[in-house]
């Protein structure tokens, strides 16, 4: 008999899914909370539930993880995950610490469909989605891996983006259960602020998460006109720039924060110039959109056949639109020597051939491996 993976359940869906069983609806808190909280995958450890919701459970349900290919730690102390998806597919999720916080990258597809011309995820072509139990497995595995590893008993992970390997408005009915059991107080009780949606502009679906769940949110606008965000992100001819400002505006009346973060790559002699700065400044005066820029250090790959800003001109960019009045922050780069910068995760089967290479070559910055329990192989990599 097929089980069904809990991890695919917000507390709403588990709710019906302890009915169907018969049971009474708190105790889908209950196993909430000892999936998420606790990070129990074995029902005989729930005590607290009756021996027989326990039998059912071991017979219908299971939570299972996925299978993970390869953890990198990088010297600056981010952790990339390569997780298997089957078929051939794998998607990373890159944990990144900093004083006051611990940020998770997290994957919402195999591959993409938006093919920008500067992210590795795009050339690679689109796989498929991945369903709820698989975004949220990849917090459900970092967070309780991290506090074994960490030993600690409070949260390690406070902050999630998803901003790993995909497009998440293009996989929306299995992003929103994912989000809702981020934000629920009975599973990781993250701060609406403190997790945010990275979209390329999918305008329909920016307007339906500020009713069904709204979080935070970051456009990749990379271009200040249409012609050139037509090149860069192709998405941009079905939903063009003045559509994308305005969804943003009306996203502002539901959001948890008072701006959209606008990122922009930096792409040498495409889209760096004081010429774009300007026109960036005209375009959020003239839709009087409440924002942030984050600008971002473009990390080449060769197949894209572009080149990063130098630095000088990358903050002569944000000294223009900060001396207009808009808050400009330059993304720090982290985790690229283990490929766990933006934009660097491809996640394909080629990509860990590559990545058995690179750790050949890295063995010395890297930290053993801690693979999750499920695992019954420990790979050798040191
Ligand atoms: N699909 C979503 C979220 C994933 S991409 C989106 O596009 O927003 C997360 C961020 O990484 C986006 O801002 C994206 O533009 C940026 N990015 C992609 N490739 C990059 C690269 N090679 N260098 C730097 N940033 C990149
Ligand atoms: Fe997809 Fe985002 Fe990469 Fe564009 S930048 S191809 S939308 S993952």
């Amino acid at each position: 008999m097929t089980t069904v993976n809990l991890l695919d359940f917000d507390l709403e869906g588990l709710a019906a899914f302890c009915e169907k069983l018969g049971e009474k609806k708190f105790r889908a808190t209950q196993l909430f909370r000892w999936i998420h909280q606790r990070g129990a995958s074995d029902f005989t450890q729930m005590t607290d539930l009756a021996k027989s919701l326990r039998e059912k459970l071991a017979t219908t349900a299971r939570v299972e993880a996925l299978p993970v290919v390869t953890q990198h730690e990088s010297k600056d102390g981010t952790i990339k995950w390569l997780f298997d998806v089957g078929d051939g597919n794998a998607v990373e999720a890159v944990f990144i610490p900093e004083d006051d916080r611990g940020t998770l990258c997290v994957s919402s597809q195999a591959g993409c469909a938006v093919g920008c011309r500067f992210c590795s995820t795009g050339h690679q072509g689109f796989s498929r989605n991945l369903n709820t139990g698989e975004i949220v497995a990849q917090l459900w595995f970092a967070e309780h891996l991290l506090r074994k590893h960490l030993k600690r008993n409070e949260r390690v992970i406070s902050n999630v983006v998803m901003m790993g390997m995909g497009e998440p408005l293009q996989n929306y009915s299995a992003l929103v259960p994912a989000l809702r059991t981020m934000l629920d107080d009975n599973a990781y009780g993250l701060s609406r602020r403190r997790v945010t949606v990275s979209t390329s502009g999918v305008v329909p679906m920016i307007d339906r998460l500020g009713t069904d769940c709204a979080v935070a949110m970051a456009v990749s606008l990379h271009a200040p006109n249409d012609a050139l965000r037509d090149d860069l992100v192709p998405l941009n001819r079905k939903y063009p720039i003045a559509e994308l400002l305005e969804a943003c505006k009306r996203y502002l009346a539901y959001a948890p924060r008072d701006f959209i973060t606008f990122e922009y790559c930096m792409l040498d002699g495409v889209n760096d110039q004081p010429e774009h700065a300007r026109q960036l400044i005209e375009l959020v005066r003239k839709h009087d959109v409440s924002c942030k820029f984050n600008l971002i250090p473009f990390n080449p790959f060769p197949a894209s056949g572009l080149l990063r800003s130098p630095q000088p001109r990358v903050l002569a960019f944000a000294k223009t639109l900060s001396e207009a009045g808009l808050v400009t922050t330059v993304r720090k780069t982290r985790g690229d020597d283990i490929d766990a910068a933006c934009g660097q995760l491809a996640g394909d089967v080629k990509d860990r051939t590559r990545a058995a290479e690179r750790m050949a070559q890295r063995r010395a910055t890297e930290s053993p491996i801690v693979m999750h329990p499920a695992r019954k192989t420990i790979p050798q990599e040191h």
